[in-house]
């Protein structure tokens, strides 16, 4: 699928100037502002897009509302939305290689990772949602006999979905997929870094004859297309991905207009616990290693506590050493990279600023733990290993974000279980074990949306994703994302 002629000959076309997708057309901002959109594998300016206002984001959700109370979705025959969804994801299909690469150059993710968790995700959220929506029955509740409870399923209404920038179309697919079969329309805001796929996917939706105003699309800053998204009074569902402090604001927003129900899916600083007996320490290693580094580490639910047996550690750290090592790390748009660009120097610098601090209070940076190809004028950084961290270190409590592992070291099970559930967050984390019982003890006393066992990412979208504690709260993935996105509403009746 990945044809490198065609991938050379788009690393340097001239990139579109992105635009809002409102109301079913393209729109500059309302006061004709843009902004650069800087390209992380150079440092060069890619295009622009429109650095929104408040009023384009209240137009879009005029056009939301509007065409949610006008019923041209919501009330069409379930089977006709299914076939204008799959037609959608058949046009992403067509276009997977090209969106790949637009996306590669404007996020940094290698492309090899991008081609599947990108456009390909995209097309299957789609379509799994697409294939669901007309299976979903109500209920007849089991009342007594003269009285007759039926419980109706309703599209939500106006779904305000804010993203961010790692994985734009899968994360903003796996809210769009269940929105839109659920028959609601969506104010879609993209991150600034990644904005130009997740317009190009919405003007794909209207040519597979998504009615006009059902999806739209505002780019601009967080802190204003983003805010207006969260303080409308005319949004019924807030959907979020991205960090904690925006969360917070979300839900402050919320309570302070319209109380509208707010699903966050925010940072984690997932455990990945190594046993002793864990069955193959070379596989262990691997996957421990992609588990982190991939995606240079942009990756929410990405593995960045190693928690590891101390008989084990130095063994297993010189394992860990040597995979992550083979890495190759660099040009994003060459198919052997196993790790890209950082998405921004903004990002960049915050990563490094960890390593800073953690060498300063005397841990060790094993390997990496600097920029690299600055030559290139992007952004990468080697893939760090540090070790000697103690579980109250920032290094080991917040989220980088980056190439950062943590490497701490425990004795037992209950101390490693301490360590793990020693944070603020509860998103993921991996138990490597051959010891059957103290697997199924673990998943059960780790706290965090999903527990992985002697691997490391990889859940499908056949099960659900979402935080415990301050990850977040709310489900992506599966058929329990549709809860997000349809109202329970009962019918009672005397007979
Ligand atoms: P990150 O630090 O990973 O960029 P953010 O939470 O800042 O995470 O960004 C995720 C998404 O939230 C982006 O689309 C961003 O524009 C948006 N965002 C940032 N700040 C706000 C805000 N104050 N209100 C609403 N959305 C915001």
């Amino acid at each position: 699928m990945l044809d490198q002629a065609r991938i050379d000959a788009l690393r340097d076309a001239p990139v579109t100037p992105g635009a809002h997708i409102i109301d079913g057309a393209r729109r500059e901002a309302s006061d004709g502002a843009t902004m650069e959109v800087i390209s992380p594998l150079n440092g060069q300016v890619l295009t622009t897009i429109p650095k929104g206002t408040a009023q384009d984001a209240e137009a879009a959700i005029a056009a939301a509302r509007a065409t949610h109370g006008d019923g041209r979705w919501a009330d069409l025959a379930p089977a006709a939305r299914k076939k204008i969804l799959m037609k959608w994801a058949e046009l992403i299909e067509a276009e997977a290689e090209d969106l790949a690469v637009l996306g590669v150059r404007n996020n940094g993710t290698e492309i090899g990772m991008a081609l599947k968790a990108e456009p390909l995700t995209a097309v299957a959220n789609i379509r799994y949602y697409a294939e669901a929506l007309d299976k979903l029955y109500g209920e007849i509740a089991p009342t007594a006999p003269g009285n007759l409870g039926l419980v109706h399923r309703e599209p939500a209404g106006v779904v305000g979905a804010i993203v961010p920038w790692n994985f734009p179309l899968m994360i903003g697919t796996w809210k769009l997929g269940p929105a839109l079969a659920a028959g609601c329309s969506v104010v879609l805001k993209p991150a600034e870094t990644a904005s130009l796929t997740l317009i190009r996917l919405a003007e794909l939706a209207l040519e597979a004859g998504l009615p006009k105003g059902i999806l739209n699309v505002v780019t601009g800053e967080g802190h204003v297309v983003g805010a207006a998204i969260a303080e409308s009074m005319d949004v019924d569902v807030l959907v979020f991905t991205g960090s904690g402090a925006t969360g917070r604001r979300l839900l402050e927003a919320s309570a302070k207009s319209n109380m509208k129900r707010v699903y966050l899916e925010l940072g984690g600083k997932s455990p990945n616990i190594v046993f002793a007996d864990a069955p193959d320490l070379d596989e262990a290693a691997k996957v421990s290693a992609a588990g982190i580094f991939r995606n240079s580490g942009q990756v929410c639910v990405a593995g960045s506590r190693l928690l590891v047996e101390r008989s084990i550690h130095d063994d297993f750290v010189a394992r860990l050493a040597a995979q992550t090592e083979n890495m190759k790390v660099g040009d994003p748009l060459d198919p052997s990279t196993n790790a890209g660009a950082v998405n921004s120097l903004r990002q960049l610098e915050q990563n490094l600023g960890f390593v800073e601090e953690a060498k300063s209070q005397g841990r060790e940076v094993r390997i990496g733990g600097k920029r690299i190809l600055e030559e290139t004028g992007g952004y990468y950084m080697a893939p760090t290993i540090v070790t000697g961290v103690e579980p109250d270190d920032r290094l080991a409590q917040q989220e980088v974000f980056g190439p950062v592992l943590a490497v701490i070291p425990f004795d037992t099970e209950e101390e490693a279980l301490q360590i793990a559930n020693g944070t603020e967050f509860g998103l993921a984390a991996a138990v490597w074990t051959s010891d059957l019982s103290r697997a199924h003890r673990m998943v059960r006393k780790v706290k965090a949306g999903v527990v992985h066992v002697n691997t490391y990412g990889g859940a499908d979208l056949t099960v659900p994703l979402g935080g415990l504690k301050q990850s977040g709260n709310g489900h992506d993935k599966s058929l329990h994302a549709f809860d997000k996105y349809l109202d329970l509403k009962t019918a009672w009746f005397k007979l």
